[in-house]
């Protein structure tokens, strides 16, 4: 199991990341309360972008998103995030083999 996870840590460590500075392309809406689909984008999220803060607000730091779209799944049909892709040529560059 050990070994697993370090080589799928190890492959995702060859991909490459363009950052589109002041425009990220997932964002999370403010919220009272995150539901229990926000909330668990801080666990389920593999690029681990989502985050819990002090004050009890979901953030996301979009760096390193993968595009898998986990969290479009999960919270983007009530509105609780906005997702769209990276511009061209930002984003992640995946490395294979
Ligand atoms: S698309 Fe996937 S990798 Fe990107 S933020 Fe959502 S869950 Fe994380």
């Amino acid at each position: 199991m050990t070994i697993a996870a370090s080589r799928i840590e190890e492959k995702l460590y060859q991909n490459r990341y363009l950052v589109d500075s002041g425009r990220p392309h997932i964002k999370v809406r403010r919220h009272q309360k995150p539901s229990a689909n926000l909330l668990a984008l801080t666990r389920v999220c593999p690029a681990q972008c989502y985050e819990l803060t002090d004050e009890g607000q979901v953030e996301i730091t979009a760096d390193g998103c993968m595009e898998c779209g986990t969290c479009r799944i999960l919270c983007e049909a009530s509105g609780e995030i906005e997702w769209n892709y990276p511009r061209g040529g930002f984003g992640v560059l995946f490395k294979f083999g």
